[in-house]
C-alpha cells in the first residue's frame, strides 16, 4: 500500500498563515510547513512600517482568538506592537522551527494524477525589495533528508493554504516623468527608515488610510509638506486611549473580561455593517458627524471645502484619525487638489502649470487589490492558469476555494474584505473551513476536493446581486472594484454570516476524488502540548 502524502503547505507567515498553523496544531495535525519569503514573520505588519502606522481596528478584536493579548498598550495598537505580538505568538507556539524563511514561491502546479501540488520555490535575498544585501545562507530543508516532500527547491503538498494577502503589491501612480525623479521616492509600503526627512521638502501623493497616518507623523519634522489629494476621504475621530496598568492586570487575571470586551467591540462594529450592506442611507447620519468633526478641526472654509467628500460615506474606506485634519492646517503644509500632470527631476507639476520643488516623493497610492492576481504562477487541473481564469475579475467560492484548483485554500480570497470590522475574524472563519476540509479529506481518504463550477457560479451571482445594493455601489471609484466596476474584494454582509457559512466544509458543493492507493489516515486527537483560550 502506497504511503499517503498528506503534507500541508502554508504560504506566508502573517496573520493568516499563523492562524492556520495554530488551528492545525490545535486539531493535532502537525504535518505542515510554512514558507515565508522574508526573514521574519508578520506579513503586512512587517512590510508596512511607515511613521504613524497604527491599526484602525481595536486590538482586542484585531488579534487571534487563540492568542489573546492582555497587554495591548492602547485601543488601537501601533504597528511595532502588532509585529511584536505576531513574533511572540510564533515563539509561544513554537512555530518558528516550522517556517522556511527567505523562501519565495515561484509557482504551484497541480498534478491531476497524484492529487498533489508541486510547489516551486526560490531562495530570496534578505530585504530584497529594499535593495541588495548579502545572499542568505543555505536554508535548512524541512523534514528529514530522505523526506520525499522536499526536493531541493520544490515541495510537494496535498493541500496548499495561501496566506499571502491582497494588499501587498504596491500600486505606483501612472504619472508622466516619475521615473526621471532624481530625489528620493518611496511607496508607503516600502518605507526607508534611513532616509532623513528633517528639513526636507516632501510631497505625499494620496490621502487614503496610509497617507493620513504618515502626514501628521512627518509634518513636524519636514521643512515643507505638499499633500496631493485626488479625492477627499470621509474622516471620523479615532476613539483611542492608552490602557491603564489596572486594565491590563485585570485582563490577565480574568480572561473572560477581556473576551467580553472583545465581544463588545465586535458587536458594535457589526452595527456599522447595517449601513454598509443593508441601508446605506443610515450612513448619511454619520456624514453629519464627520462634517461637524471637520468643521471643528479646520477653521479655514476654503480648506474645509477641499476636504469635503462628494460621495456617500462608506463608498471608499472610512478613515479614522485625530490629527490628520489638524496637521493640514499647519504652516508648513499645503493641500494641493490640482491634478499632478508631470514629475520632473526635482519637482512636481500640476494641471495649473505650477511647479513645486521637492526633495522626496512619498507615494501613498495604495495597492493592486482588485486585480486579485494570483500571488504566484498557479496552475490547476488540466494546466489552467489562475491569472487567466481571473482575467475578468477574481471569483471564488466562499472567498476560499476556486473551481479547477483543488486542495487550494486562499485566505482573504475574493469578496472577503470588510469596510467595518476585523480581517482577523474573517481569516479565522476561513481557517475553520480549511481545517474542516483537511479533516474531511483525511477521514474520507480523498485525493482531491474541487469546488463545483455551478456552486461557484451561483455563489458569485449571489455576491454581485447583494453587492449591487451596498454603499460600495453608490457611485464612487475605489480600489474595491475592477476597472469595469465589478466588486471582487468585499463581503456584502455581516461577518457573523460569513462565519456561519464557513463553519463546516460543505462537501455537497465539491467534486471529491478518492485516493485509491492509500489507507484511511487517522485524524489525531488534540495536540496535548498546545493550549488555547477558546
Ligand atoms: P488607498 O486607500 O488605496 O489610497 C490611495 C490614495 O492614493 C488615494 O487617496 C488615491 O486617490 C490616491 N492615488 C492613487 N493613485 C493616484 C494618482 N495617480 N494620483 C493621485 N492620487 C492617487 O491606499 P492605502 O492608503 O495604502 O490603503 C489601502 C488599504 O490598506 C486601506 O484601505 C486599508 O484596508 C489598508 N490600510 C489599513 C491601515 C490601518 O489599519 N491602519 C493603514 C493603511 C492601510 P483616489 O481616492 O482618488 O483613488
Amino acid at each position: 500500500m502506497a504511503a499517503r502524502n498528506d503534507h500541508i503547505l502554508i504560504i506566508g507567515a502573517g496573520f493568516a498563515g499563523l492562524a492556520m498553523a495554530l488551528a492545525l496544531l490545535r486539531a493535532g495535525i502537525d504535518d505542515f510547513t510554512i514558507v515565508e519569503k522574508a526573514d521574519e514573520v508578520g506579513g503586512t505588519w512587517r512590510e508596512n512600517h511607515y511613521p504613524g502606522l497604527q491599526c484602525d481596528v481595536e486590538s482586542h478584536l484585531y488579534s487571534l482568538s487563540a492568542a489573546p493579548n492582555p497587554d495591548w498598550s492602547r485601543t488601537y495598537a501601533p504597528q511595532r506592537e502588532i509585529l511584536a505580538y505576531l513574533k511572540r505568538v510564533t515563539d509561544d507556539f513554537d512555530l518558528r522551527r516550522r517556517i522556511r524563511f527567505g523562501t519565495e514561491i515561484v509557482g504551484a502546479t497541480f498534478d491531476d494524477r497524484t492529487g498533489l501540488w508541486e510547489v516551486r520555490t526560490r531562495r530570496r535575498r534578505v530585504g530584497e525589495h529594499e535593495g541588495e544585501r548579502s545572499e542568505r545562507e543555505a536554508l535548512p530543508l524541512v523534514g528529514r533528508p530522505e523526506d520525499d516532500r522536499v526536493e531541493g527547491d520544490a515541495i510537494r503538498a496535498r493541500v496548499v493554504v495561501s496566506g499571502t494577502g491582497p494588499l501587498h503589491k504596491p500600486a505606483f501612480p501612472d504619472i508622466p516623468g516619475l521615473e526621471k525623479f532624481a530625489g528620493k521616492v518611496f511607496h508607503s509600503a516600502r518605507w526607508d527608515d534611513d532616509y532623513p526627512l528633517a528639513g526636507k521638502t516632501v510631497a505625499v501623493v494620496g490621502t487614503g488610510a496610509s497617507a493620513i497616518q504618515i502626514i501628521p507623523s512627518i509634518q513636524p519634522k519636514v521643512g515643507k509638506l505638499h499633500v496631493f489629494q485626488r479625492t477627499p476621504a470621509w474622516v471620523l475621530p479615532r476613539p483611542d486611549r492608552a490602557y491603564t496598568a489596572g486594565e491590563k492586570s485585570r485582563n490577565r487575571r480574568f480572561p473572560l473580561v477581556q473576551r467580553l470586551a472583545r465581544a463588545g467591540i465586535y458587536w458594535r462594529r457589526e452595527l456599522f455593517a447595517t449601513g454598509f450592506v443593508v441601508e446605506p442611507r443610515i450612513l448619511k447620519l454619520l456624514e453629519g458627524l464627520a462634517r461637524r468633526y471637520l468643521a471643528s478641526q479646520v477653521p479655514d472654509p476654503a480648506l474645509r471645502e477641499k476636504l469635503t467628500p462628494g460621495y456617500r460615506m462608506g463608498c471608499k474606506r472610512v478613515l479614522i484619525s485625530n490629527d490628520y485634519y489638524a496637521s493640514l492646517g499647519r504652516e508648513n503644509v499645503e493641500l494641493v487638489t490640482d491634478a499632478i500632470t508631470e514629475v520632473r527631476a526635482h519637482s512636481v507639476v500640476t494641471a495649473s502649470g505650477k511647479e513645486r520643488s521637492v526633495d522626496a516623493l512619498v507615494l501613498a497610492t495604495g495597492f493592486h487589490a482588485a486585480d486579485q492576481v494570483a500571488p504566484f504562477d498557479v496552475r490547476g487541473r488540466g494546466g489552467r492558469v489562475l491569472d487567466e481564469v481571473w482575467k475578468a475579475g477574481a471569483e471564488g467560492y466562499l472567498g476560499t476555494t476556486v473551481s479547477g484548483f483543488p486542495n487550494l485554500f486562499l485566505m482573504v480570497g475574493p469578496n472577503t474584505g470588510l469596510g467595518h470590522s476585523s480581517m482577523v475574524f474573517m481569516i479565522e472563519s476561513q481557517v475553520a473551513y480549511a481545517l474542516d476540509a483537511i479533516k474531511t479529506m483525511r477521514a474520507r481518504r480523498l485525493k482531491l476536493v474541487d469546488v463545483r463550477a455551478d456552486a461557484q457560479a451561483r455563489y458569485n451571482d449571489e455576491m454581485q446581486r447583494r453587492l449591487a445594493k451596498t454603499v460600495w455601489s453608490s457611485g464612487c471609484k475605489s480600489w474595491y472594484q475592477t476597472p469595469s466596476g465589478k466588486n471582487v474584494t468585499l463581503w456584502p454582509g455581516y461577518t457573523f454570516e460569513f462565519r456561519l457559512r464557513l463553519r463546516k466544509f460543505d462537501v455537497a458543493a465539491y467534486e471529491l476524488v478518492l485516493d485509491e492507493a492509500s489507507e484511511p489516515s487517522v485524524v489525531p486527537a488534540r495536540d496535548a502540548r498546545v493550549s488555547f483560550a477558546n
